[in-house]
């Protein structure tokens, strides 16, 4: 188990403007009652547990939930109060988003439930607002209640705007074992995506192009994947800390990203395949699990290690095979196929994919990484 003796900063919703000096940037998270070891997160301010919205909503006044059906469902019939409204998230186009902004009740509260679309449109509409932010994500799948930016889906890509911080990230375990364990799972996605990251990262600062190496980031997101390596399991048993571990994880990415001003160390050519996937198929699946395979697929063509991320996935209990997922193999090679033009068109970050040459024997190499049997 790893117990981290960094020094902490903590970002409190004091500090909404983007200095990292605060009131509550000495806080040090105690280390849990049991002795066990838990990650030591620098980030939001987070309370696991269970059914704290319910006790929360007093105090919360009038809310607007933001949410999905699925965890909507799960956490609606548990909680004394009803919302104001309940905005349904999953159009994160920014003449979508800003409409509600507009039409949100004056004064009441935001309550993001659920995935990365819900937590994504809440905080733009607090972005937007100023409206208090509770953000209650509904699977440990997203760093996005632990990010500041929006991720507005604009021009065919993805673009990230907003500085958003929550008043406190609930986690409720009851909520996230709600789904299945493998859905859980699929939350590694967002960490698992360091490895590539990181390679891609390296190759930029190679060549001179976008943020330079920073050898103490590097280190940090290195250990963001030994965490992985304990936490798979504890994942896969369906147990509380697994799920706390990865959270925290999350939680020290989204302070990492605005501490160094850029996610290079997380967001490489795996996300951008992820963002072509997208793009060439006009749909998505869940991001983590989209991201793995991402994963799985980049540090194959990068010669990185793939077998690393496969062992993670695996032992963590993630759907990696293309039926569970219910996407295709044409699917993910028209993909691959788009991605250098795409990420020239993005202006994405340098990796991989920039120049990407794609012969038979790269591409059959992806296909036995995807598990994938080989066409006739
Ligand atoms: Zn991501």
């Amino acid at each position: 188990m790893v117990v981290r003796a960094t020094v902490i900063t903590r970002i409190g919703p004091a500090n909404r403007l983007g200095s990292l000096t605060n009131r509550d940037n000495d806080h040090v998270d105690p280390p849990p009652p049991d002795g066990s070891g838990v990650i030591v997160a620098r980030g939001f301010d987070v309370d696991y547990g269970r059914g704290q919205l319910a006790r929360m909503l007093d105090d919360l006044g009038s809310w607007v939930a933001v949410t999905q059906p699925e965890p909507w469902a799960l956490l609606a019939p548990g909680l004394p109060a009803e919302p104001d409204r309940v905005v349904w998230a999953g159009d994160l186009r920014p003449r979508h988003l800003d409409r509600l902004a507009a039409e949100l009740p004056a004064g009441a509260a935001v309550v993001g439930i659920g995935g990365g679309s819900a937590m994504d449109t809440a905080k733009w509409l607090h972005h937007r607002t100023g409206a208090r932010l509770v953000q209650v994500p509904s699977l440990p799948s997203v760093d996005a209640c632990f990010t500041r930016m929006t991720a507005l889906r604009d021009g065919g890509g993805v673009r990230y705007e907003g500085d958003s911080v929550p008043d406190v990230v609930l986690v409720d375990f009851d909520l996230i074992w709600s789904a299945p364990r493998a859905l859980v799972a699929g939350g590694i996605g967002d960490v698992l995506s360091c490895h590539t990251g990181l390679h891609d990262w390296a190759l930029g600062a190679a060549a001179g192009r976008d943020a330079p190496w920073d050898e103490t980031a590097a280190a940090r997101a290195r250990e963001y994947l030994d965490d992985l390596e304990q936490l798979a399991p504890l994942l896969a048993a369906g147990d509380d800390q697994g799920v706390r571990m990865l959270m925290e994880c999350h939680r020290d990415i989204g302070w990492l990203c605005h501490d160094l001003g850029h996610a290079r160390f997380e967001e490489g050519s795996e996300h951008f395949w992820a963002y072509a996937f997208e793009h060439v198929t006009g749909r998505t699946i869940m991001h983590g699990e989209l991201v793995t395979l991402g994963v799985l697929t980049m540090s194959t063509l990068q010669d990185n290690d793939p077998e690393r991320p496969r062992r993670i996935a695996d032992t963590a209990g993630a759907r990696t095979d293309l039926d569970q997922l219910g996407v295709s193999w044409d699917e993910v090679a028209a993909a691959l196929d788009r991605l250098p033009s795409f990420v020239e068109d993005q202006g994405l970050w340098y990796s991989v994919a920039n120049g990407l040459e794609l012969g038979p024997d790269r591409l059959a190499a992806v296909r036995r990484a995807l598990r994938v049997p080989s066409a006739g």
